[in-house]
């Protein structure tokens, strides 16, 4: 097979997972044999699941398209195409439970404070993280590229940043999670649903000063774990202002 050129072009904040020298997010490979675009783009370091459309030679396309001659790639992350490509679109954006890698316990945390469901294993090795993705149908969070570029992978984020409440903000974009934060419906510690209890039913497990001042009482169905409004809750709820400042800021609310 005679070789052929693939030119790339990268938009939007693709860019992130090129190598730094990459003028324009354009990237020209030289390919031998019969290749699909996924390999091509995976090659440039770009995980398939931030990939949103594909463009090869003005026609969307999927994954699994072939080259096989000289093609212009234009490749487009998620949130960023152009309305009429919609059809074209190769993730989903309505998905809100997750499963995250074992160094992603702050944003876990911050993902359950909100509310949405986040399955966590500090010790979970790479094949029972994509066994849980698939089987309860759970959006991947990573940082691991490699992990992210696994064949089963369909639906995940590598957060950009490493500072948890900005991962927060943008995992909540990514999947256009905005309208369904629920605040202190989850538990932190264990990640099942909190149920409001009243002071009776929990009153032999109060600190002495927890009895006096407080009155509502919420208790994770799963762990057993007690939540009231004190000192913790009301730190909380700082930063679920805070993120969600920053969210409609971004957004332009
Ligand atoms: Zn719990």
């Amino acid at each position: 097979m005679t070789p052929f050129a693939v030119r790339l072009r990268f938009h939007g904040d693709l860019g992130f997972f090129l190598r730094s020298n990459v003028p324009g997010g354009i990237i020209e490979r030289i390919i031998a044999e019969k290749t699909s675009v996924k390999d091509v783009i995976e090659s440039c370091g770009v995980p398939h699941p931030e990939v949103d459309v594909i463009l090869v030679d003005g026609q969307g396309v999927g994954f699994n398209h072939a080259l096989a001659s000289d093609a212009e790639v234009e490749v487009f992350p998620v949130g960023t195409c152009d309305p009429h490509l919609k059809e074209k679109q190769l993730q989903v954006s309505c998905i809100s439970t997750f499963v995250a890698d074992g160094h992603l316990g702050r944003l876990t945390r911050n993902l359950r404070l909100l509310g949405f469901d986040v399955t966590y294993d500090r010790q979970a090795d790479d094949q029972q993280l994509l066994d849980v993705m698939a089987h309860e149908n759970r959006a991947l969070l990573t940082r691991d590229r490699r992990l992210l570029m696994h064949a089963i992978v369909t639906t995940g984020y590598y957060p950009r940043s490493q500072n948890a409440d900005e991962q927060t903000i943008e995992v909540i974009r990514r999947f256009d999670l905005f309208e369904s934060i629920a605040p202190f419906t989850r538990c932190l510690r264990c990640n099942e649903k909190l149920q409001e209890v009243s002071k009776t039913d929990v009153i032999e497990k109060l600190e002495p000063l927890t009895k006096i001042y407080y009155e509502q009482f919420r208790r994770c169905t799963g762990c057993g774990q007690i939540y009231w409004t004190g000192s913790h809750f009301e730190k909380l709820q700082k930063r679920i202002q805070i993120i969600q400042s920053r969210l409609a800021e971004k957004s332009g609310v």
